[in-house]
């Protein structure tokens, strides 16, 4: 049956894909819930829903991984009636993926068999890190998959980091 992973993804990264495929030797097919989907342009959340998309699509077809469906999940002013909301825009699922504390009390509350991923390389292996590294001019090439590489140089995303960060002042 199928599992759930939601995350932001921002951007999707080496990690990520880890737990994907570790998902995918336990499950037949993995729904991916694109969290936050409402945002981009900002220094958390630079890229937009189909950007992340994009990323993630194309980084599991390359590896052949097929059995995936995607599915933006915008957030709710409510956290007692997100998992509801989730599960209203998505193929049923039998086990919901996640180390995130509040995803995890959320889905346990509504009964769901919730599991822990082993968190891999996390000092290089993150979000925030890498969006630091975007915006120093470090090496984040080698934290993502190559497919995120290109579109991110598709899109000129290091750049509209960069011109996030300035100060309007
Ligand atoms: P994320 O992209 O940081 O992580 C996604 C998943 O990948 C997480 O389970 C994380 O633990 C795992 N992961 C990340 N790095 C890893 C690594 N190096 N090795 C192994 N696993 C790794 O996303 P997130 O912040 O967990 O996303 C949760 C989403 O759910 C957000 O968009 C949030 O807004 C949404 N949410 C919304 C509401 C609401 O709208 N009220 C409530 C709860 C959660």
């Amino acid at each position: 049956m199928r599992a759930l992973i939601v995350g932001r993804f921002q951007p999707f990264h080496n990690g990520h894909l880890e737990v994907i495929r570790k998902i995918l030797e336990n499950h037949e097919s993995v729904i991916i819930g694109i969290g936050s989907a409402q945002y981009s342009h900002t220094l958390r959340d630079p890229f937009t829903a189909g950007e992340r998309h994009l990323m993630i699509s194309m980084t599991l077809e390359a590896e052949d991984l097929p059995n995936f469906y995607l599915v933006p999940i915008e957030d709710v002013n409510s956290n007692p009636l997100w998992v509801a909301h989730v599960e209203a825009l998505t193929p049923k699922f039998e086990a919901v993926y996640t180390n995130n504390p509040l995803v995890r009390r959320l889905f346990l509350e509504k009964k769901y068999n919730v599991k822990s991923v082993k968190l891999l390389n996390r000092d290089d292996w993150s979000g925030t890190s890498i969006r630091e590294k975007m915006l120093a001019g470090g090496n984040w090439e080698k934290d993502v998959p190559r497919q995120v590489t290109e579109v991110i140089r598709e899109i000129d995303g290091v750049q509209r980091l960069r011109d996030l960060a300035e100060d309007d002042h």
